[in-house]
């Protein structure tokens, strides 16, 4: 039967075929129409094991028109007394879509909505839950106050700048209607708090990626949101101005000594993992290698460019973002260790 012989040669590369669409980032879905224009990609809901927390996961990459500005992790967490969501996505339309998941799921109304930072990538999609959810309070770490101010200072990005730029890159999804939804209620140090039957524990870790980061424990579940203080599968990205490397590394411990240890961690950016050590592990190494090179530089006072040559980046070359941020993260770094070497 030489159709059969086929299908038992074909069938197999099948799996490998689907992995190279996807790291060509072709991979496209029946177009879902939201209020913000259409999502055509694969908006697809997993769940923790045993657990009624869930969550999706953005493409790597920076923001643009090919990913929708689907490139960050968002979640949420069902109980008796409503739900809890973490993060709100990189456009209104994905805000959107995360709505419709969670109805998919629950009819709850959408208690609270936790931020972990205020970036793009994580907050344009608070417009649908506003539009759409009831109107939910959105909480965040203090400092997220500042940032429609225009004031980079407060979170490391400048808010009105940021807007124009994702107006070009993610057009239609993001246009002359998006605008950007500020906390309802602020913590400074964390918060802890009950919904239904469920316990939840926020705690600020920042500065650190950002001056707000903040992480989301859901107790009951052994579950750690936590936001872009961990980056997994990718090169994070240290390059604002707002970005604390020192700090970072003091949050990172912090986690890593969390009790009773998370069983399920869920990133600001690339895929969840049941090792909270693994987890933390190349974000930590990444920031103590960058600072270790450019604290040599600085010290021997090599120039950067020549720093940056002579580096071994063999490591890192290969993972995402490598080429889009490595060298800014190092010139960040060179130039922070400097400023402190000058003091
Ligand atoms: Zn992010």
């Amino acid at each position: 039967m030489p159709i059969c012989n086929k299908a038992r040669r074909v069938l197999p590369l099948i799996p490998w075929l689907v992995g190279l669409a996807l790291l060509a980032g072709a991979v496209r879905a029946e177009p879902v129409a939201t209020p913000y224009g259409a999502v055509s990609l694969p908006f697809e809901l997993h769940q923790v094991p045993d657990a009624p927390v869930y969550y999706v996961i953005g493409l790597s990459g920076v923001p643009d028109a090919e990913n929708e500005g689907h490139t960050s992790n968002a979640g949420f967490v069902v109980t008796d007394g409503g739900v809890v969501v973490f993060d709100a996505l990189g456009t209104p339309a994905l805000g959107y879509r995360l709505l419709q998941r969670i109805r998919e799921v629950t009819d709850q109304p959408i208690e609270r909505i936790i931020v972990s930072h205020y970036h793009a990538d994580h907050i344009y999609g608070l417009q649908a839950f506003k539009e759409h959810a009831g109107d939910p309070p959105v909480w965040a770490q203090a400092r997220a106050l500042g940032y429609a101010g225009g004031s980079a200072a407060s979170q490391g990005e400048d808010a009105e700048r940021r807007l124009e730029q994702r107006r070009e890159a993610l057009f239609p999804w993001v246009d002359e209607d998006t605008y950007v939804v500020l906390p309802d209620k602020v913590f400074v140090e964390g918060t802890s708090f009950e919904v239904g039957d469920m316990s939840f524990e926020v705690l600020h870790m920042g500065p650190a990626h950002a001056p707000g980061d903040s992480i989301m424990l859901v107790k009951d579940s052994g579950v750690l949101f936590s936001g872009d203080v961990i980056y997994k599968g990718r090169v994070p990205f240290l390059d604002s101005p707002q970005t604390d490397t020192q700090h970072w590394l003091k949050g990172l411990e912090a986690l890593s000594q969390l009790e009773p240890e998370p069983r399920f961690v869920i990133p600001g950016h690339g895929q969840p993992s049941e090792d909270l050590e693994g987890a933390i592990a190349l974000t930590r190494d990444y920031i103590r290698y960058v600072r270790e090179v450019m604290a040599e530089a600085v010290a021997d006072f090599v120039p950067f460019d020549e720093a940056y040559e002579q580096a071994d980046w063999s490591r890192y070359h290969d993972l995402p973002a490598f080429e889009a941020s490595n060298r800014g993260n190092a010139y960040r770094i060179y130039l922070e260790l400097e400023d402190q070497s000058l003091q």
